[in-house]
């Protein structure tokens, strides 16, 4: 078989596997009206399918500097900072997240996919090692790849599976940088951040934490699981996204080790890539501002969370251990699920539909994203069609 007969044969057993459901991946949005609501052929659907968590899409302050910073800047830096050199707004940007997270650096990457690429593949290398969890997401994977190092996985957020991993490591562990993530994107659960944080100091280890999902989301000012459990200062390496509760695209890390500094000369995801564009440096800074003094949308955030959980889970949907704005059904089959996610798309409800081997333990999953931008009716009226539909599919 040459390699585009290999591409073919993956490409038939994929739609063998779901012969109905090859246009639910990638989905054409045609229009986009709101930070909740856009057309998908001709139906104007709910969006609960997107990363908006404080709904901040359409927010005037971030529309407006974005605007300002085209008109002054231009569309785009074409090339990276390395070598072409670093605009006001990144530098201003950095000095800003490493404020809010009161650490002394911070880099801004062009993604968040880069922020880990280029963090992991910066921190360790051939003979270390990396720990993560198992349900890591892929560009963690793909970052302890890069690096070179040796990759072990603990089961998910299971800290005594870590600890008999970390106990067989020996001498090793000084080496050893251990991984995992705020929130799952998966099923919406958070790590049990205190006990790795007592073996990660235990074993003498380096800890990372990608906030990507928990940004803006958790603890007062939103700076994620580290705010919301104290322990912000126990965290080596805090990575992230702009692509979620700051509604742009880029990704950042944050340390108070001052060796944070020197990955800008060592990691090519960071070198190699031109930077972020002048507008999304902008609307990211302010949608930064909304986030920290944002108190009033993590509250409607979480009322919209709640409401939402607790109606599924009533009804008798299988959802992950904690609430909060990743809600997912998790079902047996990817046909199951592909039934559910195209039942609600008749009713205008987009959500997403994750299949294996994305979801966990070969489960397939129909996951809501809930935002601070949904009201109240919005929530009420998708908690009403899943309870219908699980009474019409059961
Ligand atoms: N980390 C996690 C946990 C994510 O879920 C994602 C995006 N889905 C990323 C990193 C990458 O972020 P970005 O979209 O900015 O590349």
């Amino acid at each position: 078989m040459n390699l585009l007969e290999k591409i073919d044969a993956a490409a038939t057993a994929r739609i063998a596997l779901l012969p109905n459901g090859v246009g639910a991946f990638g989905i054409p949005i045609e229009e986009v009206y709101s930070a909740t609501e856009a057309r998908i052929g001709d139906r104007r659907v709910l969006l609960l399918g997107t990363n908006n968590y404080l709904g901040l899409t359409f927010a005037p302050e971030c529309i407006q500097a974005a605007h300002e910073a085209i008109d002054k800047e231009g569309t785009g830096t074409t090339g990276s900072r390395m070598a072409n050199g670093s605009y006001f707004g990144h530098r201003a940007l950095e000095r800003e997240f490493a404020d809010f997270y009161q650490c002394s650096s911070s880099i801004v990457f062009t993604t968040g996919y880069q922020a880990n690429l280029g963090t992991i593949s910066g921190l360790v290398g051939p003979g270390d090692t990396v720990l993560i969890d198992g349900d890591s997401h892929a560009s963690i994977y793909d970052g302890c790849i890069l690096s070179g190092a040796d990759i072990i996985r603990f089961k998910h957020n299971d800290a005594a599976d870590m600890e008999k991993r970390l106990r067989r490591l020996g001498n090793r562990v000084e080496t050893t940088l251990i991984i995992a993530e705020g929130i799952y994107s998966m099923l919406g659960d958070q790590a049990p951040l205190a006990e790795i944080v007592r073996l990660k100091n235990q074993y003498g280890c380096i800890l990372l934490l990608d906030e990507a999902h928990s940004l803006g989301v958790l603890g007062e000012t939103g700076q994620g699981l580290v705010e919301k459990t104290g322990l912000l200062k126990e965290v080596d390496f805090i990575t992230g996204t702009f692509s979620k509760s700051l509604c742009s695209i880029g990704g950042f890390c944050v340390s108070n080790h001052p060796q944070l500094e020197q990955l800008r000369y060592i990691s090519h995801p960071y070198i190699f890539t031109a930077s972020p564009s002048p507008a999304t440096i902008a609307s990211t800074r302010a949608a930064l501002e909304l986030l920290r003094n944002g108190s009033h949308l993590r509250k409607q955030l979480w009322n919209n969370c709640t409401q939402l959980y607790s109606t599924l889970k009533e009804v008798g949907y299988e959802l992950g251990p904690d609430p909060g704005p990743v809600i997912a059904a998790v079902v047996d089959t990817p046909q199951q699920a592909l039934l559910l996610w195209q039942r609600l798309l008749e009713h205008n409800i987009y959500v997403n539909l994750i299949l294996p081997p994305a979801a966990p333990e070969g489960k397939s999953l129909v996951r809501c994203s809930v935002n601070a931008a949904h009201t109240r009716d919005q929530i009420q009226y998708v908690g009403d069609t899943f309870t219908k539909l699980f009474k019409e599919l059961n």
